[in-house]
């Protein structure tokens, strides 16, 4: 027997006009550099959504799934395309602005771009790229930032602006079918060549309101979140659709993602909300102990990305900002898990142990753990094995170009169907996960495996310590072992005796994991979405040579 219920298709255009009138007087505010940044109403945006879909049709002849391409940092227009580009039938392609050329190039000739929306400032970035793009037609620039790079360009170049101005405020968004591609992203490339996922409407609707609930980021009406995460990586965690499902005020940082300027926008437009990985929070965290600022609004930090260490959750604890710890990644839209510990453990000794793992599955994610065999393991706690998940904003395969079979790896996705995420970690049996490492970066030394991500929490909670990341060298005897690469706060004096004695005896790791090879850089090197890049790290030191 079918239901009785109406049957509509959950589509981006119904976020966008939820927001825009429901929710018409929350605001994107856009930092601009300026003494006072830019306001712009969610019923602005919908209004202008609207012209730049009139105008990516009817001027630039956008039709069907037509792929736009966004080159932008996180501000209005960002959101304006996120909203306008799915809504109108077409596929919102954003690219992550800090890959090499070579990479960005390849990306853009792989989905096939048509249009490219770019900001001014990023200009320097594009048109070097141009002769080599084989499908864009037209570039649109919004923002500050010099056209001439543009000039010889044979894509057709315009001004967002103008582009847009004189245009209906109103569209008759098309009634899509809601499992038709709405985004797509392409993975980082952290441990391989960059794969695209592709978003459905009817994904990105089911994500937005996991995003809502209470046990993931619950924010309402009253929030204003600082949307750190870059909006071109897997859509800035779905905050910009999240919010308009609730009218939640977005604070966007654009091209200010520096220490010093985040600490004033926080002090200045007071966000009870931010998102972003934990490499740009140690920054914002050293920022604020040499200039202490009023952060007192701001008390729901989400890091995820990469895991949190124990000594920033601490510090952010200290300062007022208490961390959620969440994770998940391209393929899972992302958010996986989230760590609210339960109500029981609350108050007690258990509560920081529970907030420290990557948390528990969101309603809708299922979880289980295989082994090295192929064996499911139990929730104990204990057992070990790779974390594979499923569910309705989860990749089921990659984007293989228009009319390719997509692709479908078996070190990606299980016979079943299952994405296999590549981390190693064990769930405990109320469901919370912890991850001990990526498969990849785990060093598996003489049978056994040393957790990177163990050592590295350990050597940051040294009060010397600013960064740490562990990677494994090849080695004769063991085939793997630990090398470490440090970052020391300014001005200390700890060398690798201490660094290792504190390892043994203040952090309780087992002597025969400790690192041997030591290294201290003035900074880690980072991956494209500000993560620790290991893949280098462990082509840089393979010879076992550490200058
Ligand atoms: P890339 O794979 O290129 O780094 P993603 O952003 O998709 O790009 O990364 C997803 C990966 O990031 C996960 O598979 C996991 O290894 C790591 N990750 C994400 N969140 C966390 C977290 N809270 N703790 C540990 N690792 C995390």
């Amino acid at each position: 027997m079918l239901s009785t219920m109406q049957d509509v298709p959950l589509l981006i255009s119904r976020i966008l006009t939820h927001g825009s009138t429901v929710h018409g007087a929350s605001q994107v505010i856009t930092w601009t550099g300026e003494p006072e940044p830019q306001r712009r109403s969610y019923a602005e945006i919908g209004a202008r959504s609207a012209q730049l879909a009139h105008a990516l049709r009817d001027a630039l002849g956008v039709t069907g799934d037509q792929r736009v391409a966004t080159l932008m940092w996180n501000n209005a227009e960002h959101v304006e395309a996120y909203f306008a580009v799915p809504s109108m039938g077409a596929v919102l392609h954003t690219l992550n602005l800090r890959l090499p050329g070579e990479q960005l190039a390849w990306i853009i000739n792989h989905a096939a771009d048509h249009v490219v929306i770019v900001n001014g400032s990023l200009i320097p970035m594009i048109a070097p790229l141009l002769p080599r793009l084989k499908t864009v037609e037209h570039i649109v620039v919004t923002g500050p930032g010099d056209r001439a790079p543009l000039a010889g360009a044979t894509a057709r170049v315009h001004e967002y602006e103008d582009l847009i101005a004189g245009r209906p405020t109103h569209y008759d968004w098309p009634e899509l079918d809601e499992r038709q591609a709405a985004a797509m992203c392409y993975t980082s490339g952290t441990t391989g060549d960059p794969k695209g996922v592709v978003y459905s409407h009817r994904s990105v609707y089911l994500h937005s309101m996991q995003v809502q609930m209470t046990q993931s980021m619950g924010l309402t009406d009253k929030d204003t979140t600082l949307v750190v995460v870059p909006q071109f990586h897997v859509n800035a965690w779905g905050l910009p659709h999240a919010t308009f499902l609730t009218g939640v005020n977005m604070l966007m940082p654009d091209r200010f993602l520096q220490p010093a300027p985040l600490a004033e926008m926080i002090e200045r437009e007071r966000p009870t909300h931010a998102a972003a990985v934990p490499t740009i929070w140690q920054g914002l965290l050293g920022e604020l102990l040499a200039r202490p600022r009023d952060v007192s609004t701001l008390t729901h930090v989400t890091i995820g990305g990469a895991a949190c260490p124990p000594g920033l959750m601490r510090a952010f604890d200290e300062l007022g900002m208490p961390v959620v710890h969440a994770w998940g990644m391209t393929e899972t839209s992302p958010l996986g898990t989230v760590s609210r510990p339960p109500a029981s453990s609350l108050g007690t000794d258990e509560e920081f142990g529970y907030r420290l793992t990557q948390g528990r599955f969101s309603a809708g994610v299922e979880a289980r753990l295989t082994g090295p065999d192929g064996e499911r393991l139990p929730w104990d706690g204990e057992s070990a094995g790779e974390l594979e998940v499923r569910g309705p904003w989860i990749a089921g395969a990659y984007y293989n170009g228009p009319d390719a079979e997509p692709l479908r790896p078996a070190d990606k996705f299980s016979a079943d169907g299952w994405l296999k995420t590549g981390d190693v970690g064990v769930i405990s049996p109320d469901g919370f996960l912890t991850l001990t490492d990526r498969a990849k970066d785990v060093i598996k030394s003489g049978g056994e495996w040393i957790s990177s991500v163990e050592l590295e929490n350990a050597l940051m909670s040294h009060p010397d310590v600013v960064e740490a990341a562990v990677v494994a060298v090849p080695d004769d005897k063991w085939g793997e072992r630990p090398l470490a690469t440090v970052v020391l706060r300014e001005g200390a004096d700890a060398d690798f005796g201490t660094l290792r004695a504190f390892l043994a005896e203040e952090a309780h790791i087992a002597r025969w994991q400790l690192p041997e090879r030591w290294t201290i850089v003035a900074a880690v090197p980072k991956t494209s979405v500000g993560k620790f890049d290991k893949k280098l790290l462990r082509r840089r030191y393979a010879d076992g040579d550490l200058d």
